[in-house]
């Protein structure tokens, strides 16, 4: 995508023809230029008459959370409707791609235990938090089922609503036929709300602005270096997730060389890194885990579209990052059941994420209530999303691509010699892929 060129001279026609991640960096850039400035000079108070924007922007991101959830989940069930037929196949394809988002999102944890990105600052004055009590882990199990999906809703229960709305795209798949119009009403559904979601996203470097020289303003450049923290934490547990989970499931579990599969999977690597977009990269990933990975078709043209859908470990792992990130900054001790909560609600979101640029920072607010965080977190991690999205989607892709090699192998179905033949990237063939 390039910015649009037929837009309007000046320095408003830029703003406005320039891609929104762009926009948001810069809003991020310069909120936190202005906020220091306000800073040193002693002027908190004017950073903190802007704050106002920021936080409508917070409660447009609130209001979106339960109808996003429960929609898009439901047409990721839908989604799988054929899955079924699958069988076996399909079985195992769901449980490696959750188990692999489950163990993503544990990394994420530990990682930002370890790193500690938001310990450097205090933040805990900043927003209003709603003190919640630790459920114990039990009480975490117990509670996923709701007695009444209504008032889950009105709640803001997401794990909840996260079962409801799983259950609810089950029946509607065995249903089938008669089911057909609640469906196709969902998916038409799932059009409006990610549009509205867009409209609101479009609002995102305005309430990132004046959040970024609210929070600037009021803490300095201490905030600067957990920032760069949080961007390490991201990296540094994308490339342990796909050496050490990918690289062991394909060595342990297939036993095939990992050193082929990491090259195999450049190209639709790099697309990803640079689109943020999964399922933009899926034409690249097909023809990739194909001719350089030798699945076969049947099985790749099943189970790599459906890991564009419903497989997010480098969102997951994220999640856990800045999950910890926020609750460091705002100072709230987790318990142990708001762990399992993290994971539970971030591996059963990720079947809800939308292979699209951005989408895990939606999602993240999901995992951030499930806990009784604040979001104005996540206002503050959209300044750096793009840069964290580049990353979560290369792993994104790769995990896909993992898992239809293993499915394929245990399925008799991958073509060893075309595994085991090296490919070098050549930007031809690339630009062949891209079309
Ligand atoms: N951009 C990611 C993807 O397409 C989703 C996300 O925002 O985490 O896979």
């Amino acid at each position: 995508m390039n910015d649009r060129s037929d837009a309007p001279r000046g320095l408003w026609g830029r703003w406005r023809s320039m891609l929104l991640w762009k926009q948001i960096f810069l809003a991020l850039a310069a909120g936190v230029v202005i906020g220091v400035v306000l800073n040193q000079t002693g002027n908190e108070a004017a950073a903190e008459a802007i704050k106002p924007i920021g936080t409508i922007f917070v409660n447009a991101i609130k209001m979106l959370i339960v109808p996003l959830i429960f929609v898009s989940l439901v047409v990721g069930m839908t989604s799988m409707h054929d899955m079924s037929k699958m069988g076996r196949i399909g079985l195992k394809t769901v449980a490696l791609y959750l188990m692999t988002t489950a163990v993503a999102i544990t990394i994420g944890l530990v990682l930002g235990a370890v790193i500690q990105p938001g310990a450097g600052i205090d933040m805990s004055a900043a927003a209003a938090m709603e003190a919640k009590d630790a459920p114990s882990l039990i009480d975490t199990i117990v509670g996923l089922v709701p007695t009444n999906p209504v008032s889950a809703s009105a709640e803001g229960n997401v794990l909840q609503i996260i079962v409801f709305a799983i259950l609810f795209g089950i029946a509607i798949n065995m249903a089938g036929e008669k089911g057909r119009i609640v469906r196709d009403f969902f998916d038409s559904l799932s059009e409006v709300i990610y549009k509205l979601t867009s409209i609101i996203i479009g609002f995102a470097p305005y309430g990132v602005f004046a959040l970024m020289v609210w929070v600037a303003g009021t803490y300095g450049l201490e905030l600067l270096l957990p920032l760069g923290a949080v961007i390490f934490a991201v990296y540094l547990g994308c490339v342990i997730h796909a050496l050490v989970v990918y690289g062991g499931m394909i060595r342990l579990g297939g036993g095939l060389n990992p050193v082929r599969f990491f090259q195999g999977v450049l190209e639709p690597q790099m697309v990803a890194f640079t689109s943020t977009s999964s399922s933009g990269t899926l034409p690249v990933s097909m023809t990739a885990v194909q001719r350089n990975l030798g699945a076969s078709k049947g099985v790749s043209s099943f189970v790599l579209p459906l890991g564009a859908t419903i497989n997010m470990d480098g969102t997951a792992l994220y999640q856990g990052v800045c999950a910890l990130f926020v609750a460091q900054a705002f100072n709230v001790d987790l318990a142990m059941g708001d762990y399992v909560t993290i994971v539970l609600t971030a591996t059963l979101a990720s079947i809800g994420t939308a292979g699209v640029p951005g989408a895990g920072l939606i999602m993240l607010s999901l995992v951030l209530t499930s806990v009784g965080l604040p979001l104005e977190g996540v206002a503050i991690i959209a300044g750096i999303d793009r840069i964290l999205d580049m990353a979560r989607t290369a792993l994104n892709v790769t995990g896909d691509a993992a898992v239809t090699v293993l499915v394929a192998k245990s399925e008799g179905e991958l073509d060893q010699a075309a595994y085991d033949t090296p490919h070098v990237l050549d930007s031809a063939s690339l630009k062949e892929m891209r079309g």
